[in-house]
């Protein structure tokens, strides 16, 4: 069909003119109904008004000039195709107006079926459908109520009281009990509706219907629940969606019309064979409704096989051509099949796996393209534990999924009661109102995190997802009273102590112990499932994808892991080294002691104690990862805490001190311990007398770590092992602190190694902007350097680690600053430069320095293309995130054709 345009910009395009590339401009509903139209399939004509028109009218309040021509031409094209004209009382030509975005947003936004009846073409309409006037009464009573509801904000529940009405004054419950006259009787009580809540009559040009219907499309754009949805998928606010404007057709005009959806595998597993649902006589709303049981679409095969079978044919004819599972809506009628609708249909993590690998074994994709059919995101999802829920249980309240899994534990209030009664061996649920940095350790602690206030990106969210630990935050049927150590949810009382699992995917909440399994694709990554010899489809594609990532990545993929057995798994899940390795979290629990001895040691002789104490236990901690990482190398950072993370809490010693002063007890030790506390006592203290000013400050304190790194090293080269130590300055600014660690460390290690044939490299960790900016002059004193992204975005933002995510970034996200925090996602223009820069000049001043990452974003798919591009030769992230990012290098490492797994 041919239009001529009315003006220069082109706002209507015919499904004609279109294809399956312009969903920028068509949305993803008109580019795939153009497709279809080209690829000769029977879809019903039409054409779509462009995303620009949407954007332009919301931009302006009006429609563009030129809009209302190229409509008019265009409507007119399709009244000579159709042999019909909107309105006609004689036979008139009916549409429907659909929202179509870019990205599928599934019943976000509006649609008006039966555009163009009126009082006359009601009639007309009758006798077109072989006199069924019950037929054309109930499309023009749809369109009066889908209009009503969503072009003039009429409330819905006024006209399905009416409906109510009519079906119980014919004692029914089925609207397909109504006949002609009643629904003719039902119009007329909807226009009534119709006139009170607008002041005028419902309009019976249909032009002007067309218009209204496609400017409430345009508007619906920034529904409440389409921004919400948009914010939650993260779609850009300025997209826009295209409208469709669609010839009807009927499903409902007897048992020979009907309508449904399938998809051409199972979204939900991946399996092959055709899924859907069908419903005889009856129009798509009704289907989406559930007001009427569907039956399996294998049904139609009986019903009308000749529709069955070109519906089959149709379908693999759209896989082969999009080579993906599609989705479909069509509609039959009398017999005749129309295609309403079709996509590249959204699917489960499991079914993306399997589905890439089977197309790559039918030929329509090879492997790299299999690789880009799947992500990091939904890898993580697949190794989250499940919930057997095969069992009947209730959820008592759902909250927010904010880090998936599935856990279960006793209810604690606090982060303190939570360290104590895992340090017992128990799991437990650390229960909040929400949680700020305080809580940390109880978040350690805790097996799940369950908080009545805060959404996706609340602290408790972003933290749990950062550790990998199931979260359900934003739950407010519950309401938690701290102090009392109990929650009431639903009428009842929980607790300290009682159990609850939480659900991290679907933010459900049960009463007591759900039993949960460990994942399939975790037990193939521990190693105790042989994906060559198991018969599951998920663990053979996980496999295959996972084999390809790995022979095409070019970035190596390290853990960061402190203890033997985070080492010992992270090497199972495929971990090429450790990456970083914090030494002061060896020395919490029963060392604690020492070491705030050591701060706080003013003579020479109590910090030699310390150390001579301290020596001994760290040499046997990195032997144990030695062992475990035996041959592959193994970054030690020097320790790096803040020191109050040592300390005692100032406030709480005064108060202890005063207490004990005024019962009259002997405090002199008490009191000098808070004069030091005072004395060390920091406003700042991510800031503060950390790092390598520690090292500096505390004689002795980085030799005997070195001297412990060194000896642990010999030993197991000693009995037979490969020890490959990289020793690793924390919190450099200037290439004189490194120049200053290095001198001693080398001295030491020479000292020890001997001729032990160990090899022991110092490098640095580049996590302040300072050294960022001056990797010429610090390339020279480092083997390697380590990005510390975590303390790089802190201080290249000025952003305080422990405060700002609970403090505010939910602004800022709402606000679209961050479209993600920057903690989670490198910030590519900003800390990414940084990166960029102290790579460049790092390999300028020494061409073989070793460049890697180990701060969170390393285990960040977005982060780990960036850190590809970037040229880095390592990221290292935590065990669990190990196959993810094995598999975002992969991904980051093939050319992509532009497909987009969302
Ligand atoms: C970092 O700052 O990115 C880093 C890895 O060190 P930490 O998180 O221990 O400060
Ligand atoms: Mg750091």
């Amino acid at each position: 069909m041919a239009a001529q345009e009315t003006d220069d910009h082109k706002y209507v395009y015919d499904f004609s003119e279109g294809n399956k590339d312009l969903k920028d401009l068509l949305g993803g509903k008109g580019a795939n109904l153009a497709e279809m139209t080209n690829l000769g399939l029977p879809v019903p004509p039409g054409f779509t008004i462009t995303t620009e028109a949407c954007q332009a009218y919301l931009a302006t309040g009006r429609e563009p000039d030129g809009l209302a021509g190229q409509i008019e031409a265009h409507l007119e094209a399709l009244e000579r195709e159709m042999g019909k004209r909107l309105g006609d009382p004689g036979d008139p030509l009916l549409v429907s107006v659909r929202s179509g975005a870019k990205f599928s947003m599934p019943g976000m936004m509006e649609t008006v079926l039966n555009v163009g009846l009126n009082d006359q073409s009601v009639v007309g309409l009758s006798a077109q459908a072989g006199g069924n006037g019950r037929f054309a009464w109930d499309s023009y009573r749809r369109l009066i109520q889908m209009f009503g509801k969503t072009v003039c904000e009429v409330p819905g529940e006024e006209f399905e009281h009416a409906l109510d009405e009519v079906k119980s004054a014919r004692g029914t419950h089925n609207d397909l009990d109504l006949d002609a006259d009643d629904l003719r009787g039902l119009v007329d009580a909807y226009k009534k509706i119709f006139a009170k809540h607008t002041g005028r009559e419902f309009p019976q040009q249909p032009r002007e219907q067309l218009d209204l219907a496609i400017r409430a499309v345009f508007e619906s754009w920034n529904a409440e629940r389409a921004v919400l949805y948009r914010r939650q998928e993260r779609i850009p606010a300025d997209l826009g969606t295209a409208v469709n404007v669609v010839t009807m057709v009927f499903g409902n005009l007897g048992p020979d019309s009907g309508t449904g959806v399938a998809f051409t595998r199972d979204p939900g597993s991946g399996a092959q064979g055709i899924y859907g649902d069908y419903l005889a006589n009856a129009q798509g709303e009704d289907v989406v409704a559930g007001i009427r049981n569907t039956v399996p679409l294998q049904e139609l095969e009986r019903l009308d096989k000749s529709s069955y079978d070109e519906l089959l044919s149709i379908m693999a004819r759209l896989e082969e051509h999009y080579r993906d599972l599609c989705d479909i809506e069509f509609t039959i009628e009398r017999g005749k099949l129309w295609m309403l609708q079709t996509r590249v249909g959204k699917r489960t993590a499991a079914a993306a796996f399997v589905i890439a690998g089977q197309l790559v074994d039918e030929g329509l994709i090879d492997l790299d393209e299999a690789l880009h059919r799947v992500n990091g995101a939904q890898l993580a999802q697949l190794m989250f534990p499940r919930f057997q829920l095969d069992h009947e249980f209730e959820a008592v309240a759902t909250g927010i999924g904010a880090s998936p899994g599935a856990a279960s534990g006793a209810v604690v209030f606090t982060s303190a009661r939570a360290v104590e009664l895992a340090a017992e061996g128990k799991s437990v649920i650390l229960v909040r109102r929400e949680t700020n940095p305080d809580d940390l350790n109880g978040m350690i602690a805790a097996k799940g995190i369950l908080t009545s206030r805060g959404g996706k990106t609340s602290h408790a969210a972003v933290v749990a997802r950062g550790m990998g630990k199931t979260c359900v935050s934003g739950a407010d049927e519950i309401d938690v009273n701290v102090p009392a150590k109990r929650f009431t949810v639903a009428g009842r009382t929980v607790t300290e102590g009682d159990v609850v699992s939480i659900d991290g995917t679907t933010g459900k909440v049960y009463l007591g112990e759900v039993p949960v399994m460990p994942s399939e694709v975790v037990q193939y990554f521990e190693g105790s499932l042989d994906a060559e010899h198991v018969d599951n489809p998920l663990v053979r594609a996980v496999h295959r994808i996972m084999t390809h990532a790995d022979g095409k990545r070019r970035l190596a993929v390290r853990t960061n892991a402190d203890t033997g057995a985070d080492a010992a798994r992270a090497r199972r899940f495929g971990a090429e080294g450790i990456g970083l390795c914090r030494t002061e979290h060896m020395f919490l629990g029963d060392r604690r002691e020492l070491v705030e001895r050591l701060i706080l040691a003013r003579a020479e002789g109590e910090r030699g104690e310390a150390l001579a104490a301290l020596l001994p236990l760290q040499r046997a901690d990195f032997e144990e990862i030695f062992r475990e990482m035996d041959g592959l190398p193994v970054t030690v950072r020097l320790i790096d805490p803040p020191l109050h993370e040592f300390l005692p809490p100032l406030e709480q010693l005064a108060v202890n001190v005063a207490v004990a002063q005024e019962r009259g007890e002997d405090v002199a030790k008490e009191e000098a311990l808070l004069a030091a506390v005072r004395r060390m006592h920091e406003e700042n203290p991510m800031l503060g007398l950390r790092g390598v000013r520690l090292g500096l400050v505390i004689p002795g304190l980085f030799a005997m770590q070195v001297r412990a790194i060194a000896e642990a090293a010999v030993a197991v080269v000693r009995a037979g092992g490969v020890a490959r130590p990289e020793i690793m300055v924390p919190l450099v600014g200037a290439v004189q602190e490194l120049e200053t660690v290095r001198a001693e460390a080398e001295r030491i290690i020479a000292e020890v190694v001997g001729d032990s044939g160990v090899e022991v490299l110092i490098g640095t960790m580049i996590e302040v902007p300072r050294a960022a900016l001056t990797a010429g002059q610090i390339a020279e004193a480092a083997e390697f350097f380590s990005f510390g992204t975590n303390d790089l975005t802190q201080m290249g933002w000025g952003f305080s680690r422990d405060d700002v995510e609970g403090a505010f970034f939910w602004r800022y996200l709402e606000l679209g600053i961050f479209g993600i925090s920057p903690f989670e996602s490198i910030d590519r223009d900003g800390v990414g430069r940084l990166v960029r820069i102290a790579a460049e000049e790092g390999r300028a001043a020494r061409p073989g320095l070793k460049l890697g990452v180990c701060g969170e974003h390393g285990g960040d798919p977005d982060s780990v293309h960036f850190f590809h591009e970037v040229g880095l030769d390592y990221v290292s992230c935590s065990p669990f995130r190990v196959p993810v990012a094995r598999l975002e290098a992969g991904r980051a490492a093939v050319q992509t054709d532009g497909s987009d797994s969302r």
